[in-house]
Order: structure tokens, then C-alpha cells, then sequence
């Protein structure tokens, strides 16, 4: 009789912890939202809100969540990965990563090919919510020269010594994957399997393009432009060496976003873009 009451009395106390556990976190620990919305140039609580960003599991070097949102028609086919921030003191990146998220979930365009995305608007949050915001993570890496391409060891670190004269901005880090955050997009590389990376940058208002098949030659206003290979980056990495390929968006501005028609219009020109490039690559294939 006793061992029954103190049985129950642990169960509801079970049920109350629980119940009581959503609202206590909630109100302990701060969503994306209460995060980016207020650091991120055009980013209104309620464009963050629909964003409905989920958290991947994965952290930071300082343990900030590192969110994640797919957008999945039933019937897609190609998969894309659109990265943002990845230099975190590049704020309209992220910004435009969010208005992108809500173009693919609300638009209805009709295209060929319909597209899985995965959006990971935020990469370096450490370095974003810094202030000033910082383009490296807390630990000082310059996370685009952190992925292990070919020979690393020695062109990473000769590239940065030499041509950047040891630029604080653009440590590639103690060795490739040496941070969580260059770890984590390579995980989702490796799960994820996209045919095509979208990595956001700023302020050189140019297109870049690493990989196989023919670059888009222009999104919007931006024109096609390729600067050049940098030992340890994400296009270099994807797009050199695992055949995957890699646009690289350089917006004009890092601190505002261009105007939402603009933003549209780089949208749809990456969206038919991209659906005639698998309609390509699958013709070719056949
Ligand atoms: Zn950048």
C-alpha cells in the first residue's frame, strides 16, 4: 500500500516534470528567432517565425544550435543545400538565406524538376552574434579554408602564411574539420547527398561557380565571376574534389540584404537554373 502510493506519487511526479519541461525550457533557452532576429538586416520576427527553423544537434564551439529547415515537394528529385553565414560577420547572407526559406515554401513555380532544399541559413552563429559580428568562429578559424582538400596540410597553412601574410581573418585552423561547425556541413554533405551547394557570401556582388557542368552566367544582378581557388574551402572542396557542385553567391553588401524584388529575382534564376541542370545532367546520363 505504501510502495503503491510512493509509486504514484514518483509517477505523477514524472508526469509534472514533463509537462512542466517544454514551457520551462522555452522560457530558459533562446529560440533562433530570439537570436537572429534584431542582428539580421530585413529579418521581421515573423519572417524568422515561418522559417520554422529546426535545430540539427548540432553545436557551436560555444554550444549555440546550429538550425536547419527542409522544404520537400512530394515528388523532388534534386537535392540542394543552401548555406548561409558561414562567415558570420556577413549578416545579409543569413538574411537572405531566411527570404530564400520562405520563397521555396511559399512560391509555387512551376518547374521540371521540383527541388528538395535544405536550408542552413546560419553556419557560424559564434561569429555572427558576436559583436561586432566576426567572419571567423569563436576559435579564431576561418571556417571556408577549413575543409579538407587534397594536401591541406601544406597548402592551407603556406596560402595563409604567404599570400595572406598570416591575415587573422583567414586562419585556416590547426588541421581540415578541426571545428564543429566546418564538421557539421560535412556531415550533411555526407547525409544530405546534394546534387548542388548554395554558399551565401558577401560583399564582392559577384557569382562564383566550383565543380562539374556549365555555371549559372548570371542570378539577378549578379554575374558570373570566378575569383579563384582557396585551399580549404567548400567550393574548392565540394566542388573540385567530391564533384559537387558549388555556386557561390558574393551579395554586394554584408550588412544590408538587396531589395526583396532582387532577392526574387536571384531566387528564380536559381531555381531554373537548377532545374535545367538535372534535366541536363539526367539527359546526359541516359
Ligand atoms: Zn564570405
Amino acid at each position: 500500500m505504501v510502495e503503491g502510493t510512493v509509486l504514484k506519487t514518483i509517477r505523477l511526479g514524472a508526469l509534472a516534470l514533463a509537462m512542466a519541461a517544454p514551457g520551462a525550457f522555452g522560457a530558459a533557452m533562446p529560440g533562433p528567432c530570439d537570436r537572429f532576429v534584431g542582428k539580421l538586416p530585413n529579418v521581421s520576427k515573423s519572417l524568422c517565425e515561418q522559417a520554422r527553423l529546426v535545430d540539427s544537434g548540432a553545436r557551436s564551439v560555444q554550444g549555440t544550435p546550429l538550425y536547419v529547415r527542409d522544404v520537400k515537394p512530394p515528388d523532388a528529385r534534386l537535392r540542394v543545400l543552401v548555406v548561409g553565414a558561414i562567415h558570420g560577420d556577413e549578416l545579409s547572407s543569413a538574411a537572405v538565406a531566411l527570404h530564400w526559406l520562405r520563397l521555396a515554401s511559399d512560391e509555387k513555380v512551376d518547374l521540371p524538376q521540383p527541388v528538395h532544399w535544405r536550408f542552413a541559413p546560419v553556419v557560424n552563429p559564434d561569429g555572427l552574434l558576436a559583436h561586432p559580428p566576426k567572419r571567423v568562429n569563436s576559435k579564431g578559424v576561418d571556417l571556408n579554408r577549413n575543409f579538407p582538400t587534397p594536401n591541406w596540410e601544406r597548402d592551407a597553412q603556406t596560402y595563409w602564411q604567404q599570400r595572406t601574410r598570416k591575415d587573422p581573418r583567414r586562419w585556416p585552423g590547426p588541421k581540415p574539420l578541426s571545428e564543429p561547425e566546418t564538421r557539421f556541413l560535412h556531415d550533411e554533405m555526407q547525409k544530405f547527398k546534394p546534387h548542388l551547394i548554395v554558399s551565401i557570401h558577401a560583399p564582392y556582388g559577384v557569382l562564383d561557380f566550383d565543380g562539374p557542368s556549365v555555371p549559372p552566367s548570371r542570378l539577378g544582378r549578379l554575374y558570373l565571376d570566378q575569383v579563384g581557388i582557396f585551399p580549404g574551402s567548400l567550393g574548392n572542396y565540394g566542388g573540385v574534389h567530391k564533384g559537387v557542385p558549388v555556386v557561390t553567391i558574393e551579395l554586394p553588401n554584408a550588412q544590408r540584404t538587396p531589395l526583396d524584388a532582387e532577392t526574387r529575382q536571384m531566387w528564380l534564376d536559381l531555381l531554373r537554373w537548377t532545374s535545367a541542370k538535372i534535366q541536363g545532367d539526367a539527359a546526359a546520363a541516359r
